[in-house]
C-alpha cells in the first residue's frame, strides 16, 4: 500500500482557514467519491513534481466542513494528527505467521515493523492484538483454500508462529489483547467483544490509530469495530499491509473504511 493512497491536507494550509484549504488527493481517481465536484486550481498542477498527487479545491470540503478524509466537526482535529493523551495506538497481529516465512504470510508484512516501531514512542497508550487460536480453530481448512473460512493453521496458541515479530518493539510489559480464542468464532476484529472498547474507554481514549496486518481482514474489521463503538479512528496506511487477492482488494478496503468515517493517514502525519 502506498502512502500516495492517503488523502491528505497539508497542515500549513489549516492555518489559513477553512476557506483556503486545499485538498491534496491522489491520482487514483476511482477512489475519489467527490471527483466530479472538484476543480483543479490551474493546469500547472499536472506538472507537479509529486507525480502521485494533484491539488484540488474540494467544494464539498469547503462548504460542508467535511470531505474526503474526515467527517463533521472533528475534521481539523483529525487532520493535524497530533498525538494526545486521549489517543491510543493499536498494533494488530504483527506476528510471525503473518510475515514472510510464516504459515499465512502477508506480502511484505515485515515492512510494517520499522514504521510501527517509530510510532510507538509517540503514544502513551498502546495495545498489541494477537490472533491466538486453539489448534482446532474454525478458520483452519484442511486442505486450506486460502480464503475466508479456510486458512492454513496459523497463530496457534504458544506456537512460534504466534509470537510477535522479533524486531517489533513491544517493550517489557505490553498490553496484549488476544482474539480468535474461541474455536468456533473467526473474530478478525478486536472489537467484536466489549472488552477492548471498555478498557480504552476506562483509560479515557477517544481516538485510535490502527496499524498492522492484514489491511483487508483483521485491520479492517478492527477499524470498523472501533467506529461502531464510537471511537474516532485513523488507519496509518504505511504501517499496514494487506492481502491483495483479488487484485484491488486492499484499495477497496480503504474506500470502505473512508466511507465508514475512518481517516486514512501516513505515519509521517502523526506527530
Ligand atoms: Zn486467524
Amino acid at each position: 500500500m502506498r502512502e500516495a493512497l492517503a488523502h491528505r491536507l497539508r497542515k500549513e494550509d489549516l492555518y489559513q482557514g477553512l476557506s483556503s484549504i486545499i485538498c491534496r488527493t491522489t491520482l487514483a481517481a476511482k477512489t475519489l467519491r467527490h471527483k466530479q465536484q472538484m476543480t483543479v486550481p490551474n493546469k500547472e498542477a499536472n506538472k507537479s513534481t509529486d507525480k502521485d498527487s494533484l491539488f484540488f479545491s474540494c467544494e464539498i470540503c469547503l462548504n460542508q466542513g467535511k470531505g474526503l478524509i474526515g467527517r463533521g466537526k472533528n475534521l481539523l482535529e483529525m487532520l493535524i494528527m497530533k498525538v494526545e493523551s486521549c489517543d491510543a495506538l493499536l498494533v494488530v497481529d504483527v506476528q510471525k505467521d503473518f510475515c514472510p516465512g510464516g504459515s499465512l504470510p502477508v506480502e511484505d508484512g515485515h515492512e510494517v515493523v520499522p514504521v510501527i516501531n517509530a510510532l510507538l514512542y509517540k503514544f502513551s497508550f498502546i495495545v498489541f492484538t494477537r490472533d491466538w487460536h486453539p489448534p482446532d480453530h474454525c478458520s483452519f481448512g484442511d486442505p486450506p483454500k486460502f480464503e475466508d473460512g479456510s486458512w492454513p493453521a496459523h497463530c496457534v496458541q504458544g506456537s512460534e508462529g504466534s509470537e510477535f515479530c522479533e524486531e517489533l518493539n513491544v517493550g517489557e510489559t505490553p498490553i496484549i489483547f488476544d482474539k480468535g480464542v474461541d474455536p468456533n468464532m473467526e473474530e478478525y476484529g478486536a472489537f467484536g467483544r466489549p472488552d477492548l472498547g471498555d478498557l480504552l474507554r476506562e483509560k479515557g481514549i477517544t481516538r485510535i490509530f490502527v496499524t498492522g496486518l492484514a489491511t483487508n481482514y483483521c485491520v479492517k474489521n478492527t477499524a470498523l469495530g472501533a467506529v461502531k463503538q464510537g471511537f474516532q479512528v485513523a488507519l496509518v496506511a504505511d504501517a499496514c499491509r494487506g492481502i491483495d487477492i483479488p487484485p484491488g482488494a486492499v484499495n477497496e478496503t480503504l474506500d470502505e473504511l473512508r466511507e465508514a468515517g475512518v481517516v486514512i493517514c501516513s505515519s509521517t502525519e502523526v506527530e
